[in-house]
Formats: C-alpha cells, sequence, structure tokens
C-alpha cells in the first residue's frame, strides 16, 4: 500500500517536472513516506530523520514527511520534528506539489484531513518505469478494528473504488502494455460490502476479461470475508494466479478473539482446503503475530500445529508490537520481549524448511515466468515470478523483461529458485 502511495507521488511529481533520485545527498526535496504498523519501522524512522535534520542543515533541503506515522502524529508533527517544511496524511498526497512548494516558501504545509471520496483513490499513476506489471487500488481504510492494529486510525473507514472507474483503468493500462495487475485494499474481500456496485469476485470476472492483461493478483484477504463465490474463482477465472495472501495472525481461537478477527481456526482450515480443492496448486502466504498479549505456551504451540498442517508457502512473522490507539495496547498480559523473540526464531526456522521443501519440489517442472528485472542474486541473470508468486532467477538478456518466458526450475532454494530459460515464449 505504502510503496503504491510512493508510486502516485512519483507520478504526480514527475508529470509536474520534478525528476527523482535514488540520492538523498543531492535531492532538493526529500519526501519520507512512513509506516506505522509495526513499532520497529516507527523507530528507524525517527533515526532516519535525525540524519536528515543534519543534511537539512548544510544543504537546505526541502524536507517532508507523509504516510501513516505523520497521520498518526498529526497533533505532535511540529514538535516532534520542528524542522520539516511540510506532513501529509495519505489521503491527502493528492496535494503533494502544493506541499513542497508551500514548504519551499518556509511555510509550514500540514494536511492531514480524512475526506472518505477524496481524489487520492483516483490518482492512477500507470506504468512507471516501462513495468508490464502495477498495483491499482479498489479501495481504501478498514472497518475491522483489529485489536492490534493501527490502520483504522490512520488509513480511516473503508471506501469502495467504482467498479467502472478500475476497469476503465485497468482497460488503459492494457492499452499501454501492462499485463499483470494487482488488486489492493486492506480488505479487498469486502470490497463493495454494502453498496450497490459490483462484489468483489464479480470484479474479477469483468477483469478476467480485458484484452492484454494476462495475471490477476490481490491483496490483502481477510478470512472471515473470503466467499466461497471467491473461491470458486480460483481454478475458474483463467487470469487469477494461483497464490492468496491470507493472514492466520494466530492459531489459538482464544487469541484470535483477543486480536478481534472474526473467525476460529476451523473457519480457517476449512477455507484452505476449499482453496485447494478448487486448485490444488494454490500456493497460500500469511501473516503471523507472535507474543500477543495473553498468548500462553498451548496458544503458541497451536500456532505452530496449523503452520505444520497448512504447510504455508511462506509467512510474514513479526512479534506483536502495541501501537497507540489499539485496544491491544491497553492489555496487561504482556508476553516477555525474550520469550516472544523465542518463539519467533522457532517458528521462522520451522517455516523456512517448509518452504525450502516446497520449493525443492519445485525442481523439474516447467513454469511461465512473466520477468521483470535483473536479479537482487547476480548481474548476468535476471529475476521474475511464476503464477504462484515465486522468484524465479535465471541467465537471461533485457530484451526479456515485461515479458512471459518458460523456465525449468533447477534448483529450489528457501527464498527463490533458480531456473534456466527452455523458451522465449511463454
Ligand atoms: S483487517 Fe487488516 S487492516 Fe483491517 S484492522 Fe485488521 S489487520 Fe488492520
Amino acid at each position: 500500500m505504502n510503496e503504491h502511495d510512493t508510486e502516485k507521488m512519483e507520478h504526480l511529481l514527475l508529470k509536474d517536472g520534478f525528476e527523482r533520485t535514488q540520492d538523498v545527498s543531492v535531492a532538493d526535496v526529500v519526501i519520507v513516506n512512513t509506516c506505522c504498523v509495526r513499532e520497529k519501522a516507527e523507530q528507524k524512522f525517527y533515526s532516519f530523520m535525525g540524519r536528515l535534520r543534519s543534511m537539512k542543515n548544510r544543504r537546505g533541503t526541502i524536507l517532508g514527511v507523509t504516510g501513516c506515522i505523520a497521520q498518526m502524529e498529526k497533533e505532535h508533527i511540529k514538535e516532534r520534528l520542528p524542522f520539516i517544511d511540510f506532513s501529509i496524511g495519505p489521503s491527502s498526497i493528492h496535494r503533494i506539489k502544493e506541499a513542497i512548494e508551500e514548504g519551499a516558501k518556509n511555510k509550514l504545509f500540514l494536511d492531514f484531513s480524512d475526506n472518505g471520496c477524496n481524489p487520492y483513490l483516483f490518482i492512477k499513476p500507470g506504468i512507471m518505469n516501462k513495468k508490464a506489471k502495477t498495483y491499482v487500488t479498489i479501495m481504501k481504510g478498514c472497518n475491522n478494528f483489529c485489536s492490534y492494529c493501527i490502520v483504522p486510525y490512520v488509513r480511516g473507514r473503508e471506501v469502495s473504488r467504482e467498479s467502472e472507474d478500475i476497469i476503465k483503468e485497468i482497460e488503459d493500462l492494457a492499452m499501454q502494455g501492462v499485463k499483470e495487475v494487482t488488486l489492493l485494499g486492506q480488505n479487498v474481500n469486502s470490497y463493495n460490502k454494502g453498496r450497490d456496485d459490483i462484489a468483489f469476485p464479480e470484479l474479477l470476472k469483468r477483469i478476467n476479461e480485458i484484452h492484454g492483461i494476462e495475471r490477476i493478483r490481490f491483496v490483502t484477504s481477510h478470512p472471515r470475508d473470503l466467499s466461497f463465490e471467491l473461491i470458486d474463482c480460483f481454478g475458474t477465472l483463467e487470469k487469477l494466479c494461483e497464490h492468496i495472501h491470507l493472514p492466520f495472525q494466530s492459531g489459538s481461537d482464544k487469541v484470535l478473539k483477543l486480536m478481534n478477527r472474526g473467525y476460529g481456526i476451523k473457519e480457517y482450515v476449512e477455507k484452505i482446503m476449499m482453496l485447494r480443492n478448487r486448485c490444488e496448486d494454490i500456493s497460500i502466504t500469511a501473516d503471523c503475530i507472535v507474543g500477543f498479549p495473553g498468548e500462553e505456551e498451548e496458544d503458541f504451540n497451536k500456532t505452530m500445529e496449523l503452520i505444520r498442517h497448512v504447510r504455508f508457502d511462506g509467512i510474514f512473522s513479526f512479534v506483536y508490537s502495541p501501537r497507540k490507539y489499539t485496544f491491544a495496547s491497553t492489555l496487561s498480559d504482556e508476553v516477555p520481549k525474550a520469550l516472544a523473540l523465542e518463539r519467533l526464531v522457532y517458528l521462522q526456522g520451522v517455516q523456512k524448511s517448509i518452504t525450502l521443501d516446497k520449493n525443492r519440489g519445485m525442481e523439474g517442472k516447467e513454469v511461465d515466468v512473466l520477468v521483470e528485472d535483473v536479479s537482487k542474486n547476480s548481474k548476468e541473470d535476471f529475476a521474475g515470478r511464476t503464477r504462484t508468486n515465486k522468484i524465479v532467477n535465471f541467465r537471461g538478456n533485457q530484451d526479456m523483461a515485461g515479458r512471459f518466458v518458460r523456465v525449468g526450475i533447477i534448483k529450489g532454494y528457501a527464498n527463490s529458485l533458480k531456473g534456466e530459460l527452455i523458451s522465449k515464449e511463454a
């Protein structure tokens, strides 16, 4: 979500004649787009701002803060970061140019308004850097109020975008050469809930019809809102990729209740089984929080049981960190940090071996890869993704970027696959 907000701001500024540099030391303007979902990111942000302050003193750089931390700290940002020139929340990024211009006149520019139908939803960055894949925002905000999560407080309540507007944007993207779209929202499964417009499965069907689009993905899903109609789309809509990110957060019903997640593990596992029945090779990834207040050994064991039972393709796992405004931050039954960390390390070790095992199971298979760019591992290799969202590195060339190729998997690692080009046409 944040990455896409950055793309939107970049799009707006490039259109207005700004140029992007990756080197902050030569920039005239530095925009720090922030995330406050986890405490660690917030700590890193403040230390980074300290470094930028010295640079501003030396070079007079215009400094701005955008994103969730800006929104969360809206009442204190002036005191906490007195040297910045502007700060705007996620719903105001359409005002980025104005913010910079005002900041340049030494007028502190602040905007943290949250107007549900603001133009933020309608910024269409199009294709950045000739990429064949892009994100499309279909909704913003969240109504769920999971007890640990700050998102509803900083990104506001759920607002869905008109389906016709989304379809039009994707048709335009397809005309420009985009082949893969990822539909973005905090909880895409509840798209248009309570509104007189098509629901999410129908939206997928409409996108599946768009000529030129060859892959559709979406993120993020809430297990409670994963409907049978949506499950049925897998294996039926040929462009819908065989991957779902379905955060479970904990394997214990007691902890899920404390988290206010609105489902139990039985329901979660049943939905996983339905997904696998529809689509045998679907790749399933998830998020998990370890050390939530009140998590006992028995609860953690249930999480491990779930992980071993489902055999996820990957898990983003974190130690719980209390967030401002949230109900969970008022809970007293804290798990000692060292114990939570110990549990996390154990969980990650088990998951790593499951992922490795699954990736090794790919050896000898052939897959279609949408080639992205030069690999992070080696300048001679190119990287792309399978339909199941696994990264494949293989010997290729620049002509292949943005195209589909056929690759044979020769080695599975914990985080990626190594492949060999079979055909330049997939
Ligand atoms: S559904 Fe996701 S974004 Fe919404 S409150 Fe829960 S964790 Fe946060």
